[in-house]
């Protein structure tokens, strides 16, 4: 993959960091970034309303173009209104499915104990809200004074740091996870080399592919196999009550499948 690193850099600098997927960029700010490089709108990040529009028209030389409406009513420096999550902490069941689900790790709490989220980094981007099984993350207008430019851009960095450091993590979880995944497997080359080229941002190092198929194969496989064995078993004990033509067919088929699979895990 070629592309310009410094480009991307300039357009995702410009970018909330909310890591929302609104912009129909699942993964964030920085897929975003690379597709306006590569030619896409550039007014479809909806946090970011009508001045993130401008500013990339203005940067990339590009006609301006009217931002993709938000459903919250518009703020007085032309940005969206921004939102917090709260959790109704009595009615939370401690599953954790939101602390994986928020990209800039904004809400703390452990398994089967009460989350909480902490207000100052949530960026209201909604992400922790679906996986809820019990429905009991609000959002609340943000209440804060609206932000000067260089608090945007310590925010924009910090967000981006968080977003990197999650990444990061839950790349190196998915080979050995235990608990819930509640969002796709976040697709890490770009990132990857993104922050190869950019010192100030975690490294963030990708999971061999072919292990991680590896693994998936082996589970499959492991599954596949405690079921031809049952069948067999089950099959056995029938054949040795009485002798069935079909049965036997059936049982010479599955100790091949048996032994095929073996054979693939042995491989693996
Ligand atoms: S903040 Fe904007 S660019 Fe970033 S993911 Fe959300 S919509 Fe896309
Ligand atoms: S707490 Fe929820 S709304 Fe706030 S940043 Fe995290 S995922 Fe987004
Ligand atoms: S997803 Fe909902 S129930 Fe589960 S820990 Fe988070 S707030 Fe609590």
């Amino acid at each position: 993959m070629t592309f310009s690193i410094s480009l991307i850099q300039q357009i995702d600098a410009l970018l909330p960091q909310t890591q929302c997927g609104l912009c129909g960029h699942r993964d964030g700010c920085l897929p975003y970034a690379k597709a306006i490089a590569e030619g896409e709108d550039a007014n479809k990040c909806v946090p970011g309303g009508q001045p993130v529009a401008d500013a990339l028209a203005n940067l990339l030389q590009r006609e301006t173009l009217a931002a993709e409406p938000s459903v919250w009513a518009i703020q007085s420096d032309g940005r969206p209104q921004r939102m917090k999550a709260v959790i109704r902490e009595d009615e939370c069941i401690g599953c954790t499915k939101c602390i994986s689900a928020c990209p800039v790790d904004a809400i703390i709490g452990s398994g089967k104990l009460m989350h909480t989220v902490l207000t100052d980094l949530c960026t209201g981007c909604e992400l922790c809200i679906p996986p809820c099984p019990v429905d009991c993350i609000d959002l609340v207008e943000d209440t804060q004074p609206i932000l000067t430019d260089s608090q945007r851009i310590a925010e924009q960095d910090d967000l981006r740091q968080r977003y990197y450091a999650h990444i990061q993590r839950e790349e190196s979880r998915r080979l050995h996870r235990k608990g819930p995944v509640v969002r796709a497997e976040i697709d890490t080359e770009l990132f990857a080399q993104y922050t190869e080229q950019n010192q100030q941002l975690p490294a963030i190092e990708v999971i061999e592919k072919s292990e991680h198929a590896k693994l998936v194969m082996d589970a499959k496989s492991t599954i596949e196999l405690a079921k031809i064995r049952t069948q067999i078993k089950k099959l056995e004990k029938q054949l040795s009550v009485r002798a069935d033509e079909k049965k036997q067919q059936q049982l010479d088929s599955l100790l091949q499948q048996l032994s095929d699979l073996q054979g693939v895990k042995a491989w693996l």
